[in-house]
């Protein structure tokens, strides 16, 4: 018997062929791990396939046999093989490459080889007749000396261990080649218990407190961390996570041990999701009653799940409108059915809320898969859920690679989201939506993707009948327990009205646009409107809480007219320029056209032409400035990169130790926050003008969510928008909350410029340290297209470029791009160099 495997070597093209040795003849299975002999070494790598017979012009006398079975149960189910297949298909990847996404990071280093003294070697009576053996070197007679002493079997590991810095493993070799060891390799088994995160509480009586409080370290320093830990957790009401006591205090692990000695703090494990809400607001345990508009969408989801059939649905529901409700829904009936699901959000740090929901749902059931998990704990997470042990999995795009078996059901909030789609040089290019859909139907699942402004692309199809549509137009906001509670701990009386059982809602958020070119016109040049002004010193003097969101994407480069507004384009072909500081010259990303930065605007010849790159911080300082008495806090990927950052901040928000929270598209995401009764945003174009087909639509979902966050609290709200281009499509439709009306001119757009989902667009990336080579190899990949297009005579089918990059140099690596624009690209590219 013969077996096809995938080496695991990155990015090594095709598979090769293997000799199934006696021994494992029936046990070996497609998705097995195995030891195979690869370039002169042991390699790792999957079998794919099983065969009779090798290929034609293979004979079987020259396949090298299987060496080791690494794990008795296969790392890849069938149905996770036949996805890999299909990513390495459709995205031109390496089936190896498309493998290794569905393993757990570091798998390869999970396997240890364990040495066992041969049978007739037991009792210390050694064999004869080999050359190793009649005149055994130094180290070898360790070795078996060490097996001997330790019960005839080690693995790797320990002999690592007892024979530090010696080359052992070369010796062993020559000893298994000399029938004196045997050896064979396995999985390491999981750790047995699920992550948990060590968390402190305060047990010191006030009294006790106030007494040693003032003479706990000798040490000044020490002293200052001590204290600081115990104020930051008096003022907290239940266990929180060390990293949070870490960040509010900068104490360590040994400086809590310390106070824990004292008796003054108790540290505990506990499997812990880290949500700054938590505990401080109700979380429904049951179910609510659906309202009549859940309840008629809930009624399509159904039968699906009910019957085996794989079906593919789109909610489509204004943030607020009870999806999530129904993804509980569709969740409780496929546990009911004994299968399992898949819940895979954007990014799961943004989402306490919402893992907290599930977690109290389905207690005990849900393993969140997110990447603060380190190496070790990823793969125990992995290996319990191949084992059936896992009901749920909820984490970012990579959960979709669990390893569950019996999946019915896979759910993708935010179906829009960019974080769904995984770009080389991040990993292997993907998009989790896309692989979602073909896996549940592959598999017979339901695949469940819901949005308040789903993808300009996911609409169109679902619009075609490739999925089925389900609308939740009404807002929920709320179960009436969570509001009620919430009412009487802020001590508000809440505006929201009864909507369904134990549902209550609240309109959607008046916006209004404000044009900044009427602004500089009356000599108003700071970044506040008179109008956003006013409604800050507003929201300020009623004690209330303000969010300012500052888009960034793209900010530092995209260049526009303060008095027209308009953003500069290219000559040849409309798209934006962006703004190249360095060169001092505005590129065009499409065409490759450059020209030297302007003095004055090209349409209404005005001196004011800007380069915009407003940051959070120099915002923040601006806020300072103008409202001296507000706390201002900044939240940004830069300040959040530390860990527990996040939540510190969050907290002290909710809390309401904070007045103004400053951010990026971050906010967008996350957080329910009751006192929060204005939203400003600051600059709502920079990004409609980027050198990308997708700008406008994200613009919209971006404004769409932030106008969103507002109108959330109790008290109602509303949102100020900013804005050069007042009568843009985009910014209408996001201020009108008229996602319909967004659709219509945004796919009419598309249709007219051939644009996707009409046609796609295949992006080819060149890099190299050598600018020359770069543009080069580009250029004589464009040339090669260009004639099979003409060769095949495809319609339809149009190149642009090759053109830097829009970030044309990362690193040491220049970067140069050709658009691929055709009904099916990837045919067309497919077997290029
Ligand atoms: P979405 O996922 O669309 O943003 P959610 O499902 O999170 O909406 O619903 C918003 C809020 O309303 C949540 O706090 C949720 O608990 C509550 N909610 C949703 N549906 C109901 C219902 N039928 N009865 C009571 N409360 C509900
Ligand atoms: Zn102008
Ligand atoms: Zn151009």
């Amino acid at each position: 018997m013969v077996a096809e495997i995938a080496v695991n070597v990155a990015s090594l093209v095709g598979t090769f062929h293997f000799y199934v040795p006696r021994d494992l003849e029936g046990s070996l299975q497609a998705g097995h791990l195995v030891t195979v002999p690869f370039s002169g070494r042991d390699a790792q790598g999957v079998v794919v396939g099983l065969h009779d017979d090798p290929p034609d012009d293979l004979p079987i006398e020259r396949l090298r046999p299987i060496i080791d079975l690494i794990d008795p149960a296969p790392v890849l189910t069938r149905a996770q093989l036949d996805l890999a297949y299909w990513i390495s298909h459709t995205y031109l990847t390496p089936l190896i490459d498309a493998i290794t996404l569905m393993f757990p990071p570091g798998l390869a280093r999970q396997a240890e080889t364990v040495f066992c003294l041969a049978a007739d070697d037991e009792d210390g009576s050694a064999a004869t007749g080999s050359p190793e053996v009649r005149s055994p070197s130094p180290l070898q007679v360790n070795l078996l000396a060490l097996l001997e002493k330790r019960g005839g079997s080690l693995r790797s590991g320990q002999i690592d261990h007892a024979l530090p810095r010696q080359n052992w493993r070369t010796t062993a070799q020559a000893l298994v080649r000399a029938g004196r060891l045997t050896k064979f390799t396995r999985l390491e088994a999981p750790a047995l218990r699920a992550k948990q995160i060590r968390t402190a509480r305060l047990i010191a009586e006030a009294a006790l407190l106030a007494q040693v409080r003032e003479h706990l370290s000798r040490s000044a320093a020490k002293q200052e961390r001590l204290t600081a830990a115990l104020d930051f957790l008096a003022e907290q009401a239940r266990p929180v996570d060390v990293a949070w006591v870490y960040a509010a205090s900068g104490c360590s692990l040994a400086d809590l041990r310390d106070l824990a000695e004292r008796g003054l703090v108790d540290l505990a494990d506990a499997e812990v999701w880290r949500d700054p809400l938590a505990g401080r607001e109700f979380v429904a345990e049951a179910a609510p009653p659906l309202t009549a508009a859940q309840a008629s969408a809930w009624e399509r989801i159904r039968p699906a799940l009910a019957g085996t059939d794989s079906g593919a649905f789109l909610l489509h529901g204004v943030t607020g409108a009870g999806k999530t409700e129904i993804y509980l829904s569709a969740l409780e009936a496929v546990l009911a059915q004994g299968r399992r699901a898949i819940v895979l959000v954007p990014e799961i740090s943004l989402t306490p809320q919402t893992v907290r929901r599930f977690a109290a749902r389905f207690p005990g059931r849900i393993a969140v898969w997110h990447s603060q998990l380190n190496e070790g704990e990823r793969y125990d997470t992995w290996r319990r859920a191949r084992a059936g042990l896992v009901d749920v999995i909820i984490g970012a795009r990579s959960a979709l690679f669990a390893p569950l078996p019996g999946l019915g059901l896979i759910v993708l909030d935010e179906e829009h989201d960019e974080a769904y789609k995984q770009d080389p040089p991040q990993g292997v290019a993907y998009h989790a939506r896309e692989a979602a859909l073909h896996y549940a139907k592959q598999i017979g699942a339901v695949c469940l993707l819901g949005s308040a402004t789903p993808d300009v692309a996911t609409y169109f199809r679902a619009r075609r009948g490739e999925l089925t549509l389900l609308e939740l137009p009404r807002r929920v906001m709320g179960h009436t327990q969570k509001i009620q509670e919430q009412a009487a701990r802020l001590n508000l009386t809440s505006v929201f009205r009864p909507a369904g059982e134990l549902a209550q809602s609240i309109d959607l958020p008046p916006v209004e646009v404000v044009d900044m070119r009427q602004e500089l016109r009356v000599g108003n040049l700071s970044s506040f409107s008179r109008r956003l002004s006013t409604a800050l010193h507003e929201t300020l003097s009623a004690r209330r809480q303000a969010i300012l969101f500052l888009n960034r994407r793209g900010s530092a480069s995209f260049v526009f007219c303060r008095d027209c507004g308009q953003p500069l384009k290219c000559p040849n072909c409309e798209t934006p320029l962006t703004h190249h500081a360095g060169a001092r010259e505005l590129q065009c990303h499409h065409c490759g056209h450059h020209e030297p930065q302007p003095e004055a605007c090209p349409k209404c010849n005005s001196r004011r032409v800007k380069y915009f790159g407003l940051g959070t911080e120099k915002l923040v300082d601006e806020v300072r400035a103008a409202f001296p008495e507000a706390t201002v806090v900044r939240w940004d990927r830069d300040v959040t990169r530390t860990r527990g950052a996040h939540e510190l901040i969050l907290h002290q928000f909710t809390s309401g130790q904070a007045d103004v929270l400053v951010g990026t598209q971050m906010i967008a995401k996350g957080l329910d926050l009751p006192l929060v009764t204005l939203v400003g945003v600051i600059s709502a174009d920079v990004g409609l003008g980027l050198p990308d087909f997708r700008a406008t639509e994200r613009n919209f979902q971006l404004l769409t969510q932030v106008a969103g966050r507002a109108g959330r609290s109790l008290l109602g709200g509303q949102v100020i928008l900013q804005t050069f281009q007042p009568e843009h499509y985009a910014i209408q439709a996001a201020s009108a909350h008229d996602y319909a009306g967004f659709y219509a001119r945004e796919i009419a757009y598309r249709k007219d410029l051939g644009y996707p989902p009409f046609r796609r667009l295949i992006r080819l990336l060149y890099r190299h340290t050598q600018a020359e080579r770069a543009e080069a190899e580009a250029g004589v990949v464009a040339a090669q297209l260009r004639m099979r297009i003409k060769d095949q005579k495809i319609v339809g089918a149009e190149l642009a470029g090759p053109a830097p990059a829009f970030f044309g140099k990362i690193g040491l690596e220049y970067r140069w791009q050709i658009l691929v624009r055709a009904p099916d690209p990837a045919t067309l590219v497919r077997g290029l160099p």
